[in-house]
């Protein structure tokens, strides 16, 4: 009788149209069938989808990336990108349990003697006109589903850096030099971390944050993502 009422007052609803559901699922069949989980075979490091024999994407080869791996849930495309703009600039935070649990379940062997969970930071003046950081609610989540330290303080953005689309690769990089800080070397000290965000484009930030944590002592960085785009270049 309880969950009756309940399910009256908040009904189980699509994360992705808001459709109501009769059963306890996150999805309703037509978003599960045009959200694009990202199941299919995939550069070992960076997650670009890629043809079945090879093992690594040629970006990946010929310009490394600092971090050791990047996975994510699903493809940001026209199917997600209503439920991705909802979560970043509508305060729809209802869905983080489930972004979080697809984030961790697809990707459990990624944890494997990691430590700690690191959000990507936001500058203080996004921060104040956007009021959460996305990716650290999901970080927050993903540690608590994966038992890792959460330290969202541990790195800092120095600078409010542009706005990277319409910007050449060369661009995003200057755009970034010197925009991240880690406060506290000592915590990091060779130890694996997984860096989280929401959603990747080009991999530009993560790239340059990777880079100052393992600047700064660490022994490897992962990248977790909510979602990435998977036609762009990746790197
Ligand atoms: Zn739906
Ligand atoms: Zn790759």
């Amino acid at each position: 009788m309880l969950n009756v009422v309940k399910n009256l007052i908040f009904p189980n609803v699509c994360v992705n149209c808001e459709s109501i559901l009769d059963v306890n699922y996150d999805l309703c069949d037509q978003c599960n069938k045009t959200v694009n989980f990202l199941t299919e075979h995939y550069c070992n490091v960076c997650g670009a989808v890629i043809a079945n024999n090879i093992d690594t994407c040629g970006k990946c080869i010929f310009n490394p990336p600092q971090f050791k791996i990047l996975r994510s849930a699903f493809a940001y495309n026209q199917h997600s990108k209503s439920m991705i703009l909802r979560f970043k600039f509508f305060d729809n935070l209802n869905y983080v349990k489930v972004f979080a649990k697809w984030m961790y379940n697809m990707n459990k062997d990624i944890f494997k003697d990691s430590e700690i969970i690191i959000p990507m930071p936001l500058h203080r003046l996004r921060l104040l006109k956007r009021k959460y950081n996305q990716a650290a609610l999901l970080a927050k989540e993903v540690s608590r589903l994966s038992n890792r330290y959460y330290a969202p303080f541990i790195i800092k953005r120095l600078r409010n850096t542009q706005p990277q689309s319409g910007l050449s690769l060369k661009e995003r990089e200057r755009n970034l030099k010197n925009a991240f800080d880690v406060c506290n070397k000592k915590i990091i000290k060779d130890k694996i971390i997984i860096l989280v965000d929401d959603v990747v484009t080009t991999s530009a930030s993560v790239r340059s944050c990777s880079q100052e944590i393992i600047n700064s002592g660490a022994r490897e960085v992962r990248v977790l993502t909510l979602a990435r785009t998977i036609n762009t270049a990746s790197t």
